[in-house]
């Protein structure tokens, strides 16, 4: 149960290469739902070193109350020196909820912070909420997707989720201001990191894995040939995005196994899902159905997969598909690695 002891919901916010992550703001806007059922602050807290102070400003409509800016040497570089840093604050303010992504910078902080402090942790949510007598109620992806789990956290504080990028939309909190922002001096001891990060290598926006990619332009048998593959090879590049497969393009050597989606292969949640030449089947839209956007090309009116999607395209897919790319090259920048996936960009961190 939430208790007066509870002090508050964190969202634990994410920069890279002077950007804010869009995940932070999608966390706060999550984070304000809850923090109005509570009655209780919502707080954003920003580690690393030198954060640039321009940073504080993309809060402002999202409802957060108080900033911290956590800044000091050795917390960009060093995992061991941000989790120390932010137990102690969270030992001493006592948050109730703690939120944060489960880009790999998330994702190692979360799971390190609920070993610190000896608390819970339930990862990947997909959707968040109270239960009638006040506790924070986690729905969880459980048994490889085929259904899903409803967790709740007893005594254990503070309760730490995480959820993927694009898990919650951003909305502008109403009457937002922007919010107090306060200056953390990190009580961390830089003289006793076990690991650092030495360098960050931005990843290929064409090999970064379907999970975290934000954008996928996916095919399936309808795509017919390897040769025809490259089609949607070349527009994901157009995009910044990354190629998937049904599990037939898997077996019909379109597609690695590793970018295969559905109930056997990955579940994705990315910003756009482009599904070409792909039927429909529940086997793959289990792994899919939570995509922000869904754009449907198929020749076949009929295709159960229209149902799902935002905008639908009846057609042979070898016309629209070189129509849609030459005309992106028309009129868009090209995409550069950091502009494909913020996300990602914060995750390179770890
Ligand atoms: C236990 C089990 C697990 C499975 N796991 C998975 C899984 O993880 N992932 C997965 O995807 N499947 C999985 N499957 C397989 C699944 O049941 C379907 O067979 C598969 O998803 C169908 O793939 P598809 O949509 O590419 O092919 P099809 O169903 O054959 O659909 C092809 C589509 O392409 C369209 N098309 C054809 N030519 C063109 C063209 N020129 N332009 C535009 N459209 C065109 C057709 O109209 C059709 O709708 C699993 C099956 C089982 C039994």
């Amino acid at each position: 149960m939430t208790t007066s002891a509870d002090k508050g919901i964190w969202v634990l916010a994410e920069h890279s290469e002077g950007e804010l992550a869009d995940v932070s703001l999608e966390l706060a806007s999550e984070g304000k739902r809850l923090a109005d059922k509570l009655r209780q602050e919502l707080v954003a807290v920003l580690i690393g070193t030198g954060i640039p102070a321009g940073l504080a400003g993309k809060f402002r409509d999202s409802g957060i109350n108080r900033l911290m800016l956590v800044d000091g040497p050795g917390l960009e570089e060093t995992v061991e020196l941000r989790v120390q840093a932010l137990s102690e604050m969270v030992r001493e303010a006592k948050p109730g909820i703690l939120l944060c992504s489960t880009s790999i910078f998330g994702r190692e902080m979360a799971v390190r912070l609920a070993a610190a402090l000896k608390t819970g942790l339930a990862p990947n949510c997909l959707s968040l909420d109270f239960t009638d007598d006040g506790r924070l109620q986690c729905t969880l992806p459980a048994h490889t997707n085929k259904t899903s789990a409803k967790v709740v956290f007893t005594t254990a504080r503070p309760q730490i989720v995480t959820a993927a990028p694009g898990t919650f939309d951003v909305k502008r909190a109403r009457g937002a201001r922007q919010p107090l922002t306060v200056n953390v001096t990190p009580r961390a001891d830089p003289a006793a990191p076990c690991a650092r990060t030495l360098r960050i290598e931005k990843g290929d926006p064409r090999t970064m894995s379907v999970e975290e990619a934000p954008i996928i332009v996916s095919g399936g048998k309808g795509v017919g040939s390897r040769e025809n593959f490259a089609l949607l090879d070349r527009l994901a590049e157009a995009l910044g995005g990354v190629t998937a497969g049904s599990r037939i393009a898997v077996d019909l050597g379109f597609v690695p196994v590793a970018k295969q989606v559905g109930q056997t292969g990955k579940t994705v949640t990315p910003r756009l899902y482009i599904a070409c030449g792909i039927s429909g089947s529940n086997y793959h839209t289990i792994g899919m159905k939570e995509s922000k956007v869904i754009i449907v090309i198929n020749n076949d009116k009929s295709a159960t997969i229209f149902k799902m999607a935002d905008l639908g395209l009846v057609g042979d897919l070898r016309e629209i598909v070189p129509a849609i790319t030459s005309e992106l090259a028309r009129t868009l920048p090209a995409p550069t690695a950091a502009a494909a996936e913020p996300a990602r960009a914060a995750g390179a961190r770890a």
